[in-house]
């Protein structure tokens, strides 16, 4: 059986992946075919006897740019037009990655991931495969590669029978409208420093209601920009 879920990654370094996604949890479900994972060379369609890439910026400037004509080779060999699959570029010019979209994608049927090296790409491509522009933070990465590794890491969690209970998905921080509450396990005592009491009171209800306070607490202290805000 074809798994549902699948994720085409467009790489000059195939040999990243699977990475960690061969790993632990999603590489269990990866060995299970409940997801798949398929990374293809962009060199494959460089050109002439040193299979060129990439070459000088227009206008001048340091670097090189991934030619557009080699970047849509690799895209239309690795994905016809009818592949419903979203088409992703990683990029730091993006619209920053949310669990909203996590979410949204992993309940598609994938995703196909370009990654960027060097200066990044030709910006003709970009409209002319319709690529939509995905970053993964405020800061520069020299490839695309990490980005696809996180983008596919948050979709492929959320994936049904890949995380072993379903319900950890969904407490979690940026699920609801914030931040998540802090956790503890044993022992009751380390260095000094108790489980809160309330933690280990039995009481369900006060539980509930202190996780909730520590919930909003931390996301007032670290990440007021995301009150306010609606959740998924
Ligand atoms: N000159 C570009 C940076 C290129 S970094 C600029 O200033 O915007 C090289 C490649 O790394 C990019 O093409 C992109 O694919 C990837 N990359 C770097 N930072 C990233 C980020 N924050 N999110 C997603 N991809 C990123």
């Amino acid at each position: 059986m074809t798994p549902s879920w699948r994720a085409t990654v467009l790489t000059l370094y195939p040999e990243m992946f699977p990475g960690h996604l061969g790993l632990s949890l999603a590489g269990d479900a990866l060995a299970r075919g409940e997801w798949a994972l398929e990374a293809r060379n962009i060199r494959d369609h460089g050109l002439g006897r040193h299979r060129a890439v990439d070459d000088t910026p227009a206008g001048g400037g340091a670097g090189m740019v991934l030619r557009c004509d080699v970047l849509a080779a690799a895209i239309d060999a690795a994905a016809p037009a009818s592949d419903p699959r979203p088409r992703l570029l990683m990029s730091p010019r993006g619209r920053p990655l949310t669990q909203a979209q996590v979410r949204a994608l992993s309940e598609g049927p994938g995703l196909i991931a370009v990654c960027g090296r060097f200066e990044g790409v030709d910006e003709r491509v970009i409209a002319g495969r319709g690529l939509e522009e995905v970053s993964v933070g405020d800061y520069v990465l020299s490839g695309g590669e990490p980005a696809a590794l996180v983008l596919i890491d948050a979709c492929v969690r959320l994936l049904p029978g890949v995380m072993g209970k379903a319900a950890s998905g969904v407490e979690e921080s940026f699920e609801g409208p914030g931040l998540e509450y802090p956790h503890y396990t044993r022992p009751r005592e380390w260095e000094g420093r108790p489980i809160p009491d309330v933690l280990t009171g039995g009481n369900h209800a006060a539980i509930a209601r202190w996780r909730a306070a520590e919930a909003a607490r931390l996301t007032r202290e670290r990440r007021p920009d995301l009150l306010g805000r609606d959740g998924p």
